[in-house]
């Protein structure tokens, strides 16, 4: 196979199928009461979206907007009890509901200050039912707003995973990626954390960043390793369309072709593996390290392929087995603004508004599971798709199947039962992943006109 006719290695992050440009406005906006009648509700999962940052970084093309200004924060609060309440009716209690797991996402959630902080907290536990201190509670924070008060109220209601984006201990390159920090404030924040205890401490990196060598990251991780993480993750940067570093037309003005960017990325990227394997963390997927012994505390880079998700937000989204939905999605920061604003005055949150209709076991869900599965370093024991399929991933997939292992992606010792990547397969991650969108999602994302 000539590298001609491989993919490229960054067509993009598949977190979750479908992707959220592959929804659409709910013609029926169906009530939530009937979707989840007759889900499995006794181990469901929490996210909560907090859309608020203190900068917007050049390469982020999440659901959030810069500063709040009047008292945004307290109505966004007071939209989310609204709607936490409404969820919770529509859950229902003809089964029992409990939740196995929460996270707070964004956005960044410690944007919010330690008395709203509370107020999220109190919402998530009285309104929904969530056990906060009894189940594992993952917070994302930033440098800036990792502050003492905060952390400690996080800490003392339960979190047991925090997630910091640092991206990069090179000053130069954290400017380079439109995310202007120093390192010292970044080191305070580190140790902000560690004093307050919580179990596990997940450090996020970016490879790519213009003007970043081996050398300069060979420097970042190795700084970020001082403080022994519980977690690692190492993102390789993109230049989305509407980011910051998008609409200035690219990393900056970087030097190179996308051929020599790509292949810079693969370097960076084999180089923080190989690093961090020697210092003794397990990779747990392309992205994702940890460091042994440590507590599986976390959401992990798993999306669970069942289902059960309950987002709280307006840029959470919400699965069923049968449908995923969300709010509006957009990038471009004054419709963001917009898209906030109608979710802070909504009165009924008892419908979903935009979403993709799922197919039970049908073949979308198929795709879910293999992809969701494929993509973790220990990749998936056939027994369990058969056992929820009926058919083995070789009957459903065979030509994608067979065109993973002609570019030498899959492990051939992984031993009959496993379906397994090989260590260029999981380099390949973000080709592999965007090679088992089915073509209807495929068309879907195609024709979103991403605003
Ligand atoms: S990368 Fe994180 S901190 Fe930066 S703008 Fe996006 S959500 Fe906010």
């Amino acid at each position: 196979m000539t590298d001609q006719h491989r993919p490229r290695p960054y067509e993009s992050y598949v977190y979750a199928y479908p992707h959220k440009t592959a929804y659409r406005p709910l013609p029926d906006r169906p009530v939530l009461a009937d979707e989840w009648a007759g889900e499995s509700k006794d181990a469901l999962s929490l996210y909560v979206h907090i859309p608020f940052c203190e900068v917007r970084c050049g390469f982020c093309n999440l659901f959030t907007r810069i500063g709040a200004p009047d008292e945004l924060t307290t109505r966004y609060l007071d939209a989310l009890d609204r709607q936490a309440s409404a969820v919770r009716d529509a859950l229902g209690d003809a089964e029992p509901v409990r939740f196995a797991a929460a996270a707070f996402g964004g956005g960044t959630p410690t944007f919010l200050d330690a008395g709203e902080l509370e107020r999220l907290c109190d919402i998530a536990e009285k309104r929904t039912g969530a056990d906060l201190r009894a189940v594992p509670l993952s917070v994302e924070t930033s440098p800036s707003t990792a502050t003492a008060d905060r952390l400690a109220v996080l800490a003392d209601r339960g979190a047991t995973r925090l997630s910091i984006g640092v991206q990069s201990f090179v000053d130069a390159e954290a400017r380079a990626a439109v995310r202007p920090q120093r390192r010292a404030e970044v080191e305070a924040a580190l140790g902000r954390i560690r004093d307050a205890r919580v179990p596990v401490l997940n450090i996020d990196l970016i490879y790519g960043i213009d003007g970043q060598t081996e050398r300069s990251w060979r420097h970042s991780l190795d700084a970020a390793l001082a403080w022994l993480p519980e977690e690692l993750y190492l993102y390789p940067l993109y230049v989305r369309p509407l980011t910051g570093l998008g609409r200035t037309g690219g990393d900056g003005d970087r030097a190179e072709d996308d051929g020599a960017w790509d292949a810079r990325r693969l370097r960076l990227y084999r180089q923080g593996r190989d690093h961090l394997l020697a210092e003794g963390y397990e990779q747990v997927s392309m992205r994702m390290f940890r460091r042994p012994g440590s507590p599986a505390e976390g959401p992990g880079d798993h999306a669970c392929q069942t289902d059960g998700m309950i987002g709280l937000g307006c840029g959470a989204r919400s699965y069923t087995s049968r449908l995923h939905y969300s709010f509006d999605y957009a990038v471009e920061m004054r419709e963001i603004r917009t898209i906030i604003d109608a979710y802070t005055g909504t009165r009924d949150f008892s419908r979903a508004e935009v979403g993709h209709r799922m197919d039970g076991d049908g073949d979308e869900a198929r795709r879910r599971h293999l992809l969701q599965s494929l993509l973790q370093a220990r990749g998936m024991e056939t027994a369990d798709y058969v056992a929820r399929f009926g058919t083995g991933p070789a009957d459903d997939f065979p030509a994608e199947l067979a065109r993973f292992e002609a570019y030498g992606w899959l492990d051939a010792g992984a031993g009959p039962g496993l379906l397994r990547l090989s260590p260029e397969g999981l380099a390949h991650s973000d080709a592999l992943g965007p090679a088992l969108f089915s073509p209807a999602v495929r068309a879907a994302m195609a024709a979103y006109a991403l605003k």
